[in-house]
């Protein structure tokens, strides 16, 4: 059996740096490692509208932005397969299956979709779609027999609900399903970076994010107006950079060559962070190191957006594609799957 990769995003939004440093920086070196058979990014837009059936639009309209996004990072077309979901039918009747396998309390409990509902303000009026995104999630990495799932923090309980209904599945209908393992970050920065404001996961129904493709003067405004440790009023103040962001972000970001070219009286961050934490230290001056860090990295991911904006009926093309050799795929799966089930009444015909 091969090493397949599945994961993906949701066009709510453009993406931005806790995206990069928890999946997609990852998921980049991965397709350049040579080492997965097959590698299929998905645009979960089927899972974006169940917390946002009344905006189609935003949605749809995201689509390109999560496109140009991958493009700009590195992800490659030649060498992974980026797919549109809703445009998979086959995903949607295998999810209508799996949700025979979970219970409701159990959709009720897991702890990602709890966070999300109390973000959103639910409160009683829940769409049954997003309880039960993450079954449909399992519908996404089971139709690839994914092996590895790069993702961040938050993914977690999914990965082990899908494993759940793939052990369910194949104990009841014979060995079918491929059991997928999460892969996380190695780096815990990268697990759950915080947004802008502190809050504990930068995300783009937050509005606290510094997206990839921000503009310098954007990513610098937003740099200095970050929280740091409440605590440290004045330069001569001891500080903590633990709960602090802007050293998180160092922490997920920065490299020894960084210091070397932008703040060479510091050896590393462990240097830095010391002399923070001693007192003596200003913010401004770590702000200011951490957007020359940042602005750095994102530069040539702007650079390479800007150039695919400019082509975006390739980047269609390229969606069109990937979503025909997807859609492969998972027919296959979903054939195999109704056969576990003896529901492939015609083929007794024969
Ligand atoms: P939404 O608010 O619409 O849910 P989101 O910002 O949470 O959007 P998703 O599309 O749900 O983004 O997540 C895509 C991937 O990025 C997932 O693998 C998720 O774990 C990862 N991810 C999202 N936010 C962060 C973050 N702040 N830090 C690390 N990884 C993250
Ligand atoms: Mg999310």
């Amino acid at each position: 059996m091969g090493k397949i990769i599945l994961t993906g995003d949701r066009p709510t939004g453009k993406l931005h740096v806790g995206h990069y440093v928890g999946s997609l920086r990852e998921r980049v070196r991965l397709q350049n490692t040579g080492d997965f058979d097959k590698i299929f990014i998905m645009i979960a837009d089927a899972q974006a509208l169940t917390d946002n059936a009344e905006h189609p639009e935003k949605v749809r309209e995201n689509i390109i932005e999560v496109a140009l996004d991958y493009l700009a990072c590195g992800l490659d077309p030649e060498k992974s397969t980026i797919f549109i979901q809703s445009m998979i039918s086959e995903l949607t009747e295998l999810t209508f299956y799996y949700m025979n396998l979970v219970t409701v309390s159990r959709a009720q409990r897991n702890p990602t979709v709890k966070t999300e509902i109390k973000m959103r303000n639910f409160e009683a009026n829940i769409p049954v779609g997003f309880l039960t995104y993450p079954i449909s999630q399992a519908a996404d990495i089971t139709a690839f027999k994914a092996t590895t799932v790069p993702v961040g923090e938050d993914q977690k309980p999914m990965l082990e609900q899908c494993r759940e209904i793939v052990h369910k599945f194949n104990s009841l209908y014979g060995e079918t399903l491929v059991e997928p393992e999460i892969l996380l970050p190695k780096n815990s920065a990268c697990l759950r970076l915080p947004g802008i404001d502190g809050k504990a996961k930068m995300s783009k129904s937050l509005g606290n994010c510094i997206y990839l493709s921000d503009e310098p003067d954007v990513v610098k405004k937003k740099i200095m107006s970050m929280f740091t440790d409440p605590n440290h009023l004045r330069v001569e103040d001891p500080g903590e950079t633990d709960n602090n962001p802007v050293f998180i972000y160092l922490d997920a970001f920065c490299r020894d060559e960084h210091f070397e070219e932008f703040l060479p009286e510091y050896k590393n961050l462990d240097e830095l962070k010391a002399h923070y934490q001693r007192g003596g230290l200003g913010d401004v001056k770590v702000k200011k190191f951490l957007n020359n860090v940042l602005q750095s990295e994102l530069e040539p991911i702007r650079n390479r957006r800007k150039d695919w904006e400019k082509r975006t009926s390739d980047v269609y093309e390229f969606l069109k594609q990937g979503t025909s050799v997807a859609k492969e795929v998972a027919a296959q799966t979903l054939y195999e799957v109704r056969d576990a089930l003896k529901i492939n009444y015609f083929d007794y015909l024969k």
